[in-house]
């Protein structure tokens, strides 16, 4: 069993991917940027599997930050084997209207920090010539979304670097998949206007949208020896919104 670390799992998508890959006997490092009570809570959920979870805030935006939460993760639990990089945030605008803030701090957050995390986890799992990385992308990054000019190019940019990062390190034994999930419920799709969920769920071919748990359950999957053969993948969890 490995060491997971799961950034943004103090709610929604990360939580349900926390308590995943504890219920299959992981331990599990719960990340998140401000809210350590609710990440606190989910480790709890996750010892109760057994194994050993500890929550810890860092900006995953930040280098040095996520340099400094690795190297005390190492001393304290040991290296990681699963990392998933789930930490997202939105700054939803019309491209018109869509402020420099607005980009760089979704670019910040959802792909730089996905960056830094990479960097500093595959170096450390290269060594230990074994791995699982497991990004989080989106439908958005696939087919784009208006209004999600920043979002959907962070999220396309994850996509590149899953398929850059499994040519680097596949002959290391370590695989690097994304997932892209579609309208998933959560406090980042509850923030959407009624209209927009509305008009969502009709291009839904599963009528649906989907459960934290039913993408957790993907990431496992990639996380896990069943998928010892699959790398530089973009798995589309999305009820058939796309087809
Ligand atoms: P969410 O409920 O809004 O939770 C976001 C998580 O990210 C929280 O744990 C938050 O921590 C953490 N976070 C935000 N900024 C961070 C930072 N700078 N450093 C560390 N952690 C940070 O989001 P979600 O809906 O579960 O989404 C999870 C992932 O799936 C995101 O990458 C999102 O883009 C992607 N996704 C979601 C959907 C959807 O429909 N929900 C669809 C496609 C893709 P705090 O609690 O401390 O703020």
């Amino acid at each position: 069993m490995a060491i997971a670390i799961v950034t943004g799992g103090s709610r929604g998508i990360g939580a349900a991917i926390a308590e995943k890959l504890a219920s299959q006997g992981h331990d599990i490092v719960i990340n998140c940027a401000s809210s350590v009570e609710k990440a606190e809570a989910v480790a709890e959920k996750c010892r109760a599997y057994g194994v050993q979870a500890v929550a810890k805030a860092w900006d995953v935006a930040d280098f040095a930050a996520c340099d400094a939460a690795l190297k005390e993760i190492k001393e304290t639990m040991g290296v990681p084997g699963i990392l998933v990089n789930n930490a997202g945030i939105t700054r939803d605008g019309l491209l018109v209207r869509m402020s420099e803030a607005q980009f760089d701090e979704v670019i910040s957050t959802n792909l730089k920090g996905a960056f830094n995390m990479l960097r500093l986890c595959s170096a450390m799992m290269l060594r230990a010539k074994t791995g699982r990385i497991v990004n989080i992308s989106s439908v958005a990054g696939v087919a784009g979304n208006a209004g999600q000019v920043n979002y959907s190019a962070a999220k396309a940019g994850l996509i590149g670097m899953t398929k850059s990062a499994a040519k680097e390190l596949g002959a290391r034994g370590i695989t690097v998949n994304a997932v892209a999930p579609g309208f998933v419920d959560t406090d980042m799709t509850q923030k959407l206007p009624e209209a927009i969920r509305e008009g969502a769920q009709k291009q839904i071919a599963l009528g649906r949208f989907g459960r934290p748990e039913e993408i957790a359950n993907v990431v496992a999957f990639l996380a896990s020896d069943a998928a010892s053969y699959v790398t530089g993948q973009v798995i589309i969890a999305d009820g058939g919104m796309g087809i």
